[in-house]
C-alpha cells in the first residue's frame, strides 16, 4: 500500500513567487466559478471547459493544469458538504497559494527547491536541513509542492508493506485524555487536559474582544486561532506518535470508534450551556484520528473502526448496563464490577475490534487468560443482544 506524508517549513517569498501565488489563486477561483456555472465535476470535463479560459494568465502551463485539478477537488468537497448543509457558501480562495505536482526539482546538494517560472529560468527556494533529511529517506518519492505566502509544504510517498498484526490497540478518545487498552491487557492514559485548557484560555481571550470593527476582529481572532492551533497540535502530535510507536514496536493493529455527528450533539438549542458547548465543540477528536491514521499507515499498521454504540455504558465484563458513580467511575448493575469509565470504553472497543479482526484466532494465544474470558463473554452477550433486536 502507498502511504503519503508531508513536511513543512517557513520561507520568505520573492516578488516573483508572490506574483505566481496570486495568479494561481485567481486561476483557482476562475476554475471553481466555471465548474459551478457549467456544473461539471470530472477533471476531464473541467479541463476542456477551463483550460482555454486560462490562456490570459502569463504563467507556465504546469500551473494551469494543477489549478484545474485542485479546483476539481474543491468542487467535489463542496458538493459533498452542500448535500449535508444546503447553506454552504460557494468556495472562494482568499489566501495566495500554489500547488504543483509537475516541473519542480529538489537539489539536495545545493539545498534548494527549483520551481518552474519562465522556460529555463526556475526560481529557487532554500530548503532547511530538516526538510532535506526527511526527503532523503529510503524509497521516498516526492509528490507535490504547495506554497503559501509564509510556508511551503512538500508531500511525499512510499510503498509500505502492511504488518500482519499480532494483537490490537484500542483507543478511546475523550475530551481530556486518550485511553488505550491493548490485547496484552495493558491500559495507558495519554493526558490531553493541557490542550483543553489552552483552547479554553484562547476562547476566553477572544470572548473579551469588544472592538466593533469586523476586519480588526477577524485579524486578531485569526492570530489567536493560529497560536492556539500550533500549541494544541504539538500536544496531539506527541500523543499520536507515542501510540503509533507502541503499535509498531509490538506489531499490533489499531482500533478506534467510528465517531460521526459529534458536532450535532452540541448545537444551540440542545439545552446545554454556552461554555459547555464551546468546550465540546473544540474537542479535536477528528484531528487525533487523522494523525493516528496517517502515522500508522506510514508504518504499515492496520487501522480499523468499530461502531461506538454503547461502548461507554456497557460493562466490559458482562455486557450489562453500568451505573455512573463518583469520579468518572462506573459500577455494573449485575456483576458489581467497578471501573473507570474511559478504561471500560477502551476495553469495549478492544473487544469489538477483536471480533472483527481477521487475525482473531492468531492473536488469542497472546491474550492473557482473564482478558480472553472477558472478550468471549462480551462477545456472547453482544450476539444475543443483536439477535433479540
Ligand atoms: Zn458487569
Amino acid at each position: 500500500m502507498r502511504a503519503v506524508k508531508a513536511v513543512q517549513q517557513h520561507y520568505t517569498p520573492s516578488p516573483e513567487i508572490l506574483l505566481m501565488l496570486d495568479q494561481f489563486r485567481q486561476m483557482l477561483n476562475d476554475c471553481v466559478r466555471i465548474g459551478l456555472a457549467e456544473d461539471v465535476t470530472s477533471l476531464k470535463s473541467l479541463s476542456t471547459k477551463a483550460y482555454n479560459q486560462l490562456a490570459t494568465y502569463d504563467i507556465m502551463s504546469y500551473y494551469k493544469l494543477c489549478a484545474i485539478s485542485k479546483a476539481t477537488g474543491i468542487l467535489r468537497n463542496y458538493r459533498k458538504t452542500r448535500k449535508k448543509n444546503p447553506e454552504t457558501k460557494e468556495p472562494y480562495a482568499r489566501r495566495p497559494q500554489l500547488t504543483t505536482c509537475y516541473g519542480f526539482k529538489i537539489r539536495a546538494i545545493e539545498k534548494v527547491l527549483l520551481l518552474p517560472f519562465k522556460p529555463k529560468q526556475p526560481l529557487s527556494i532554500p530548503l532547511n536541513a530538516h526538510v532535506l533529511s526527511v526527503l532523503a529517506g529510503p524509497n521516498i518519492e516526492v509528490c507535490s509542492v504547495t506554497l503559501t505566502d509564509q510556508q511551503l509544504s512538500i508531500s511525499y510517498a512510499k510503498e509500505v508493506e502492511a504488518i500482519q498484526p499480532h494483537g490490537l490497540i484500542a483507543i478511546d478518545r475523550n475530551l481530556d485524555n486518550l485511553t488505550v487498552a491493548d490485547s496484552d491487557g495493558h491500559i495507558t492514559k495519554h493526558n490531553l487536559a493541557k490542550a483543553t485548557e489552552i483552547k479554553g484560555m484562547y476562547r476566553e481571550i477572544r470572548s473579551h474582544m469588544r472592538r466593533n470593527d469586523l476586519r480588526i476582529r477577524q485579524r486578531i481572532t485569526g492570530k489567536y486561532g493560529r497560536k492556539q492551533h500550533e500549541k494544541v497540535k504539538r500536544i496531539l502530535h506527541h500523543a499520536s506518535k507515542q501510540i503509533v510507536l507502541s503499535a509498531k514496536h509490538r506489531e499490533f493493529g489499531i482500533v478506534m470508534e467510528k465517531l460521526t455527528g459529534i458536532r450535532k450533539l452540541y448545537r444551540k438549542g440542545n439545552w446545554q450551556g454556552r461554555g459547555y458547548r464551546g468546550m465540546m465543540n473544540s474537542w479535536s477528536y477528528y484531528e487525533l484520528q487523522r494523525q493516528i491514521e496517517y502515522k500508522a499507515h506510514w508504518e504499515g499498521i492496520l487501522v480499523t473502526y468499530v461502531n461506538p454504540y454503547g461502548t461507554s455504558v456497557k460493562c466490559s465484563i458482562c455486557g450489562s448496563r453500568m451505573k455512573p458513580e463518583e469520579n468518572r467511575k462506573l459500577k455494573c448493575r449485575s456483576c458489581g464490577f467497578m471501573v473507570d469509565r474511559d478504561v471500560n470504553a477502551a476495553r469495549n472497543i478492544l473487544a469489538r475490534g477483536v471480533r472483527f479482526a481477521p487475525f482473531a484466532s492468531a492473536c488469542e494465544p497472546m491474550v492473557q487468560e482473564p482478558q480472553r474470558r472477558v472478550i468471549l463473554k462480551v462477545d456472547a452477550d453482544e450476539l444475543t443482544w443483536r439477535s433479540a433486536t
